[in-house]
């Protein structure tokens, strides 16, 4: 035996042209309120182009929102929300209950549409996760990075977890200026000694340093949260749910989504990141000398070797 899964038994009809208002058998043009009694409102309209009369006999108005209703001799008329609650004193109620079905039907269709395209979301993930340089290469790449890093010199890689937090991706060389230098300068009136004393100039910049920021971290696990919110949605009955479980797996949908894209993001910027150019750049960062001399080997091909 098969339920309805609203409590109410009822489908809110989508309206969207006039045309699916005028064409229904029940509906009339001229009804007057005084004459019958509000039995139902069945749908609202929403922005229907361009804005057609109220069905009240006294009213007559054009609107462009309102609502379908059905008159207790069987009638079906489009008034405006004024007119209703001045009308009817059912209306405030029932348009309640029916925006309140409306939304459920909405979350219902999200559900069952993520349902319905569960096998091509797990592929995209899959494929996401295992392609080159995808999210697994990027990863690997991410902890090799880390060790080495840390390895050396700790204090490196909260340097560059700031710098892509803030995206400071510049990389200066800073060379310290001969007192010579410093007298001529400060002769020719370029500033005081002491903020003459180095020089800093730019020599690259970390393209795809946003790969270690916090919000694309792949450590994070984006990719298992996509999979858990898919699972999440997969779960649900939706036909049988509603309430609080049915805006859940629909807010699981969003997630879906959005976890995607952060983990697309996050491959578009570790492909960036990781390149042997920009290794030797993170090296330059180190503190002094003979740490930047051990950093100087890094190599992607060294940080995505696959451990066992
Ligand atoms: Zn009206």
């Amino acid at each position: 035996m098969i339920q309805d899964p609203s409590s109410e038994d009822i489908a809110v009809p989508s309206i969207t042209s006039w045309e699916d208002i005028f064409g229904r058998s029940a509906y009339a043009s001229d009804v007057d309120g005084t004459k019958t009694e509000l039995l139902d409102v069945i749908a609202p309209y929403r922005g229907l182009q361009p804005a057609k009369p109220c069905g009240l006999t006294n009213c007559h108005t054009p609107h462009n929102n309102g609502y379908l209703i059905v008159t207790a001799d069987n009638r079906e008329t489009n008034i405006g929300a004024d007119c209703g609650k001045k009308h009817f004193p059912e209306f405030a109620a029932q348009t309640r209950k029916i925006e309140r079905i409306l939304k459920e039907q909405n979350l219902r269709a999200i559900v069952q549409g993520a349902q319905s395209r569960a096998d091509a979301t797990r592929a995209v993930i899959a494929s996401l996760r295992t392609e080159e340089r995808g999210a697994e290469w990027v990863t690997r790449c991410l902890l090799g990075l880390r060790q080495a890093v840390v390895n050396v010199d700790p204090q490196l890689w909260h340097v560059l977890k700031r710098r892509a937090n803030t995206g400071d991706t510049v990389v200066n060389e800073v060379r310290e200026r001969s007192k010579k230098e410093v007298r001529e300068m400060v002769a020719a009136n370029l500033g005081r000694a002491e903020e003459l004393r180095f020089e800093s100039k730019p020599t690259g910049r970390l393209s795809g340093l946003e790969v270690l920021s916090n919000r694309l971290d792949l450590n994070a696990n984006l990719v298992k949260g996509a999979e858990a919110s898919l699972q999440a949605v997969v779960a649900i009955d939706a036909r049988r749910s509603g309430g609080k479980a049915l805006q859940t797996a629909a807010k699981s949908v969003g997630e879906i989504d959005s976890s995607l894209a952060l983990v697309r993001e996050a491959i578009a910027s570790g492909r960036l990141f990781f390149t042997d150019a920009n290794l030797a750049l993170v090296a330059f960062i180190a503190a002094d000398e003979a740490k930047r001399k051990k950093l100087s080997g890094l190599t992607v091909a060294t940080l995505s070797t696959k451990r066992t």
